[in-house]
């Protein structure tokens, strides 16, 4: 999506006003801090792989990122936003397993389990599981979400 005012100063970033510190550790789950996990790719830099991209995504919905949730989806599938919903809480993330999605490829998947907790539409909180096996492609060099190939949940 084009910017206005062109390049994202590191300030501006949503992410951050959303409350998200670098030293912390990444909403991803990764042993990493944010600022050198999810961070650089919220900021533009390239995903390194279909799974950097996932955990990427994955971070955006913690912190409602909707700006990299859109720039990440593939254009002949992404709906119409907003992607995240108020209404529900991230709680972490389990990347199963990956296929493809390396520096070589052009195409990858990846299999997460993701917990969350949100509203039972009377009053009450339920938590439930994600499941979904996600397929990557690369498009312009870059990786991007292109669809779930299954999924539960949600
Ligand atoms: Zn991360």
């Amino acid at each position: 999506m084009a910017r206005p005012d062109g390049a994202r100063r590191p300030q501006d970033s949503p992410v951050r006003a959303a409350g998200a510190q670098p030293a912390a550790p990444c909403p991803c789950g990764s042993p990493c801090a944010y600022r050198t996990c999810c961070e650089p790719i919220h900021d533009g830099a390239p995903a390194p792989s279909a799974e950097a991209l996932m955990r990427s995504r994955y971070s955006a919905f913690v912190l409602g990122d909707e700006d990299h949730l859109f720039r990440s989806w593939h254009p002949r599938t992404r709906p119409p936003g907003p992607y995240c919903h108020p209404g529900t809480q991230w709680l972490g993330l389990r990347i199963e397993s990956t296929a493809g999605g390396g520096p070589g490829d052009e195409e990858g998947e990846v299999s997460f389990t993701a917990r969350y907790r949100t509203g039972d539409g009377r009053g009450g909180v339920v938590e439930d599981e994600l499941v979904e096996r996600s397929r990557f492609v690369r498009r312009g060099g870059r990786w991007v979400y292109l669809e779930a190939l299954d999924h539960s949940g949600v």
